[in-house]
């Protein structure tokens, strides 16, 4: 297994999306997201990477044949040289690797995938499919918008109970803990959960949609 989560460098694209882009939907010259998904493949060394067409929602798709974009917010698959890729710029990125069944999945969460349950979900289908057995599955969160600087209006805080700061009269929510303990009830071990800390809004190594609106999308990437 391999994974990897991309950052802004690296790539081709100019300006708001210099220049590891990997999203075709920013309005981005595709000329160079194109390149720059080949820069990706060739560094996960694969026939295929497969991306989402995310749409925020829970549709999981079980990838067998590469040549597809699925419209999904998480896909999985047991086929060798291809790559699932998740792309974000804030949002929670999540893979996951079943070493046991040789088996991976990518689930893209935020705000609504989260409060969707698109990671449990992710991993349900994993069980479904593969045997994949929550005690034995490894999680990758990749780089996120943190609780520092995740602001949320009160309307969309439903369901988030526990999982918001006040701070000056505003509300923070932290989307990482929220997956984390959603990935705990179902039992996945604490020591196979790993999570970054960094905060795609005050690391400028990332694309951050909160941060610049206009922007690229990087990604988490995993492969067998
Ligand atoms: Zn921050």
């Amino acid at each position: 297994m391999r994974y990897l989560f991309t950052n802004r460098f690296g790539g081709v694209s100019e300006g708001a999306f210099s220049s590891l882009n990997l999203a075709f939907h920013v309005t981005d010259n595709s000329l160079h997201v194109k390149a720059n998904r080949e820069i990706l493949r060739k560094q996960m060394g694969v026939r295929v990477v497969v991306f989402m067409e995310q749409v925020h929602g829970d549709r999981i798709v079980h990838i067998e044949e590469s040549e597809q974009t699925p419209t999904c917010d998480a896909m999985i698959t047991n086929q060798k040289g291809i790559a699932l890729a998740v792309m974000v710029a804030d949002c929670v990125p999540i893979l996951f690797y079943d070493a046991v069944h040789e088996a991976i999945g990518v689930a893209h969460a935020g705000r609504e995938g989260s409060r969707l349950g698109i990671g449990v979900k992710c991993l349900d289908a994993m069980e479904e499919a593969f045997g994949t057995r929550a005690s034995s599955v490894q999680i990758f969160m990749g780089p996120s918008i943190g609780a520092c600087c995740y602001e949320v209006g009160q309307e969309v805080s439903e369901g988030f109970e526990g999982f918001l700061h006040v701070k000056n009269e505003r509300l923070f929510l932290n989307l990482q803990t929220y997956n984390y303990k959603a990935f705990l009830e179902q039992g996945v071990l604490p020591e196979h959960l790993n999570v970054s800390s960094l905060c795609t809004c005050c690391h400028e190594s990332y694309f951050s949609y909160r941060r610049e609106k206009i922007t690229g999308r990087f990604a988490g990437v995993i492969c067998l």
